[in-house]
């Protein structure tokens, strides 16, 4: 078997390598955090990953109709909620700007909406900010690094494809017992996947049913994440809107994967330069945020959700007003929401605060 030949290492890799032959191996959801966020060379802190130059394409980046969508469920949000002034908008990782300029086009048409509006971006890619900053150049927004800096209020807060960037650990079932699976060097130096001993118990994520080779992922930051989006939705009314890509259904899988320039690599290769996601564990959202107080809805397939805030509707008014435009938006409602691309991929959560005035699913859930 020919082996494909892996990329000459970056300079991150070599500085990885060198702390693990100097401390030991390290576990999976620390190398993300490193290749991710660390602060010379960490893909999010260096990178544009959207668009034709990047590394993947999101719904916003497919088609406008997705933002205005999310706009609709944000501007009946706001509407189930009282109307309330102000009203603190807050998207959480919110790319080139795309999603968001495409909901303030619809929420714009609701009387008294953004006089309410209050609209707080939380990213900490400063590039990405640039072009938020370029693309809601018209809107008074604010910045922010993470969800707690947002000042609390009544609010509605948007997250598509920003969990699957939180860090995972992995454990794989051996023949006697449990190991979390470890990056370590290969004997040239390079990192490498290995596996820790046997832990002395399954980890939580783990089921009874696990055949021996069945991996499991867990989030140490999710009950963080949701404890942090738990306590503001706990201070005052308000929804969070989480969409991503995850299997709810609870079956164990490895889906740890790099994306380089719309290709999928494997995730040693490229340290820094890669896009690295694991699948969000959907079922675990919704416990924490239960335990945490906190109303849920869902989780729906992504073409549930569209098809539920009528995304064909949309799609034949627009083809209607732009025949010459069919196919393309044909197409890319296809891609939203087709069984063979994101539809059943993707799914939407909604979180809802105690203190809402009309408790209920939200449209679309
Ligand atoms: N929501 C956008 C972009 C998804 S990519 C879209 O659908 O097109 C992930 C986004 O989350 C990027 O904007 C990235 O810079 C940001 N991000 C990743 N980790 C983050 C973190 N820990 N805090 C804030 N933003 C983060």
């Amino acid at each position: 078997m020919t082996v494909p030949e892996r990329a000459l290492p970056t300079g991150l890799e070599t500085r990885l390598a060198r702390m693990i032959e100097a401390c030991g191996p390290i576990s999976v959801d620390v190398f993300m955090t490193h290749a991710l966020y660390d602060p010379q060379a960490g893909y999010y802190a260096t990178r544009l990953p959207l668009g034709s130059g990047g590394d993947f394409t999101t719904s916003p980046e497919i088609s406008q109709i997705f933002g205005e969508l999310i706009g609709l469920w944000v501007a009946q949000s706001w509407l189930d909620l009282g109307s309330p002034t102000p009203f603190h908008l807050i998207e959480l990782g919110p790319g080139r700007g795309t999603q968001m300029v495409d909901m303030l086009r619809v929420c714009q048409k609701v009387p008294g909406f953004m006089v309410a509006l209050k609209l707080h971006l939380v990213e900490t890619n400063p590039r990405l900010r640039e072009a938020q900053r370029h693309a809601l150049a018209t809107f008074s927004a604010r910045w922010h690094d993470s969800l707690e800096d947002v000042p609390n209020g009544n609010s509605c807060i948007v997250a598509n494809e920003f969990l699957d960037c939180l860090p995972v650990r992995q454990f794989v079932r051996g023949e006697k017992g449990w190991h979390e699976k470890l990056v370590g060097t290969d004997p040239t130096g390079r990192l490498a996947f290995g596996l820790g001993p046997i832990l002395p118990e399954a980890p939580a994520c783990a089921s009874p049913n696990d055949a021996v080779g069945a991996v499991r992922e867990q989030s140490p930051g999710l009950a963080a994440f949701v404890g942090t989006m738990a306590r503001r939705l706990r201070a005052a009314s308000g929804r969070a809107l989480i969409i991503d890509y995850g299997d709810p259904s609870g079956q164990a899988g490895d889906s740890f994967q790099a994306l380089l320039r719309h290709q999928k690599i494997h995730p040693l290769d490229h340290v820094g330069e890669a896009d690295l996601t694991a699948h969000v564990d959907f079922a675990a959202v919704i416990s924490l945020a239960k335990a945490s107080g906190l109303g849920t809805s869902g989780p729906i397939s992504q073409r549930r959700f569209l098809q539920g805030l009528g995304i064909e509707a949309r799609r034949d008014a627009l083809v209607r007003a732009n025949p010459h435009c069919e196919s393309d938006l044909t197409e890319s409602v296809e891609r939203l929401i087709g069984e063979a691309h994101m539809g059943e991929l993707f799914h939407a959560v909604a979180l809802e605060s105690p203190l809402n005035p009309a408790p209920g699913p939200p449209i679309g859930l």
